[in-house]
């Protein structure tokens, strides 16, 4: 494999993409995003791509006029993703979009029997069925990018599917670790913005302070690995050190343990099965020191009670729960809604759209579903 393309290369995982591709010698045949062009004309003098798939049309516009006397096919509007997932010439796309807008993408790259290189849990979340018996059908192989997804894909590699008892989903706790609900209440999007160990987009460093990353991160992991939920847990590892673990029936335990640094993730993803010296620094564990576990308080923090609730309402549901998180962290970030509405508005948006539980949604369905529940979240506020 020596071609890829990267779906959200202006992103913080799309970025740290191209320093791996440069990193590891690869030809980067194709860049997407939705409306950075400053980026994408700065990325396009440092990897050469033939392709630049633009979703907002003024950017590509801009986009256009920058390079017009370069080599290079720009394409814009809203299918511009799901068009460059489907280009002949690359081997692997990597999906670093941020939200349910990579769905579509994956898909078309799965139709097209490319390796998928997957950031983007929206996808897996809001159609992990589909999209795992799409991939099933065409051969297709799915390497996952979350470092949690990658530390179990990296633990199971040497046991059997039986022989596994539980996966151990590792959480840093986020910035308001053992915060008290009445605390939470005045939390500002500026403390939420930082997080204490890695430094992400701003959607997903949202997400992971409220501790929802972990919720989609278990039902990623029940797709991704075949696992039912009652076998998915979650644990704090302060030190995002350990970045996930996989318990055996023998009760032996596996964990993949590196520094907190994506690239390690990405390379991963971008190697397998073989592996290669990485750009990451080596971990030191003397300089670490120790390692301190903890659980989660759920009291505080009702995501991970939600995820499993909007699992017993089947794949409509976790699409709801992915939507309604979209949204709220949309209307957090506009300063529309308190951080505690988040938690509130997920609740009555999961309850609401239980009842338009289909057991094998389709795509349009789905589509539908992440509409309405985003729709239902912003009237939630009126
Ligand atoms: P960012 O917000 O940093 O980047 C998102 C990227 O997606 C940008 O390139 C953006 O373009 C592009 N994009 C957004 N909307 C669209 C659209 N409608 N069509 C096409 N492109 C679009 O996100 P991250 O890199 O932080 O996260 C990407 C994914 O990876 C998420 O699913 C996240 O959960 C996952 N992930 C991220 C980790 C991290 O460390 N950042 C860790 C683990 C998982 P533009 O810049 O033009 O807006
Ligand atoms: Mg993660």
């Amino acid at each position: 494999m020596n071609k890829i393309s990267i779906l959200g290369s202006t992103g913080s995982i799309g970025t740290q993409t191209i320093d791996v591709a440069k990193h590891l010698g690869l030809e980067v045949v194709a860049l997407s995003a939705n409306s950075n062009a400053e980026l994408l004309i700065k990325q396009y003098y440092d990897v050469k791509p033939k392709y630049i798939g633009v979703t907002d049309k003024s950017a590509a516009q801009q986009v256009k006029s920058a390079l017009s006397g370069e080599k290079v096919t720009i394409i814009d509007g809203e299918d511009s993703a799901k068009t460059i997932a489907s280009l002949e010439e690359p081997d692997t796309v990597v999906n670093a979009i941020i939200g349910f807008a990579g769905l579509v993408p994956t898909l078309s790259a799965i139709d097209c029997g490319k390796k998928i290189a997957l950031a983007n849990k929206e996808t897996l979340v809001s159609a992990g069925r589909l999209v795992m018996q799409k991939a099933r059908e065409k051969g297709v192989e799915i390497i996952p990018i979350d470092s949690e997804h990658c530390a179990l894909h990296q633990c199971l590699r040497s046991c059997k599917h039986d022989e596994v008892e539980r996966l151990i989903i590792t959480a840093s706790g986020g910035p308001f670790f053992q915060y008290s609900k009445e605390q939470l209440k005045n939390v500002t999007k500026e403390q939420a913005l930082k997080h204490p160990n890695w430094s992400m987009g701003k959607g997903i460093t949202i997400y992971s302070s409220t501790l929802v990353n972990k919720g989609l991160e278990m039902i990623e992991a029940m797709h991704h690995f075949e696992f039912p939920m009652e076998k998915i847990d979650v644990i704090i590892n302060r030190e995002s050190i350990i970045h996930s673990m996989v318990e055996m029936v023998d009760s032996s335990v596996m964990a993949q343990l590196g520094a907190s640094d994506m690239r390690l993730c990405i390379q991963y993803a971008l190697t397998y099965p073989e592996r290669v010296p990485g750009v990451s620094k080596k971990l030191d564990l003397t300089q670490v020191g120790k390692l301190t576990f903890f659980d989660v308080d759920h009291e505080t923090f009702p995501s991970i009670k939600l995820a499993k609730r909007a699992v017993k309402y089947g794949d409509i549901g976790t699409c709801v729960y992915n939507a309604s998180n979209e949204e709220c962290v949309n209307l957090f970030l506009q300063d529309k809604i308190k951080y505690t509405d988040i938690f509130e508005i997920m609740e009555k948006c999961t309850e609401h759209f239980k009842a338009g539980n289909t057991d094998s949604p389709c795509i349009d369905d789905i589509i539908a579903a992440d509409k309405e529940a985003k729709k239902y979240c912003r009237e939630c506020i009126n």
